[in-house]
């Protein structure tokens, strides 16, 4: 079965208040399951459990914004 974009459920963007369910670091993946439950995950935690998740859910959407992980510096990388 081939997932096409009008079987991805929609979701807003990820926000700097979304924080990774493992250790609360901001979020850059989300991955949706059946009936809307979902899991965030930082890059760190989503690279470790990527093959995981998708080996054994291999329906889930992931929405998957690492490519904005350090385009552009948090707040708190600034602050003296
Ligand atoms: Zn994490």
């Amino acid at each position: 079965m081939t997932i096409t974009a009008e079987m991805i459920p929609q979701t807003d963007p990820l926000k700097i208040s979304d924080r990774c369910d493992q250790c609360g670091a901001q979020a850059f993946v989300r991955v949706i399951f059946r009936r809307n439950q979902d899991l965030l995950f930082c890059g760190h935690h989503y690279g470790r459990h990527e093959s995981a998740l998708t080996a054994r859910h291999p329906y889930v959407a992931v929405y998957d914004e690492r490519r904005r992980i350090n385009h552009k510096p948090s707040l708190s990388a600034n602050a003296d």
